[in-house]
């Protein structure tokens, strides 16, 4: 139902021992769907290539599988989106748009800093969704970054008022899943 996932991935894919930093009777509790269910938000945050975009797609998968609708899409489609509907006095048909699926999984924040149009146009999209629909967010950003992400503090705090109000933060730490297992095997030092 819907999703647009870059690849395939799922949670018996995911190497738990490789990363302690996830606990996987939390992740194993939001496979469940319940967040869904009361509308709740997960941040996912951690350095690149750590399995952030890999739990994403996997929850959202187990999301569908509970008969839920997901849309999934990237911080930089998303905003762009938001900004082309914007600039053709479309945005309401389009926040609407993206306020239907019960879970918008929203990958790779922070990556690109947005500009103040964009980061008040994300804001608009976070409050009409606020307590109605479940978001899901990775990022390579920690929270108190988020100012530079959004190019202004008081926009960012306010959307994090709201995201962080019914949340689960889950901050994965270590060194990229990929390279750590090329080092493994010997094809880097
Ligand atoms: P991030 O979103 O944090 O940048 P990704 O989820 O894109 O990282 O992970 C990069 C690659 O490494 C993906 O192909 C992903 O499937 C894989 N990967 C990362 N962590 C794990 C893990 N713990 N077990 C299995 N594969 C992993």
């Amino acid at each position: 139902k819907i999703a647009h996932f870059p690849h395939a991935r799922d949670l018996d894919g995911f190497d738990f021992n490789a990363q302690p930093s996830v606990d996987p009777h939390q992740i194993r509790e939001l496979a469940t769907a319940r967040w869904v269910a009361h509308g709740e938000a997960i941040l996912l945050l951690g350095p690149p290539g750590v399995g952030k975009s890999h739990l994403a797609i996997a929850l959202g998968r187990e999301v569908i599988r509970q008969n839920y609708t997901v849309l999934f899409t990237t911080a930089q489609a998303l905003v762009a989106a938001l900004v082309k509907a914007h600039g053709e006095g479309r945005l309401e048909d389009r926040l609407a748009l993206l306020s239907k699926p019960k879970l918008l999984i929203i990958d790779e924040l922070g990556y690109l800093p947005f500009d103040p149009n964009a980061a008040h146009l994300f804001f608009q999209l976070v409050s009409r969704r606020y307590e109605r629909g479940a978001m899901l967010i990775t990022s390579n950003r920690s929270v108190g970054e988020w100012g530079t992400v959004f190019g202004d503090p008081v926009v960012a705090t306010a959307i994090l008022v709201r995201l962080l109000h019914h949340s689960h933060v889950i901050t994965i730490r270590g060194d990229s899943y990929r390279l750590r297992e090329k080092r493994r095997s010997g094809l880097l030092q």
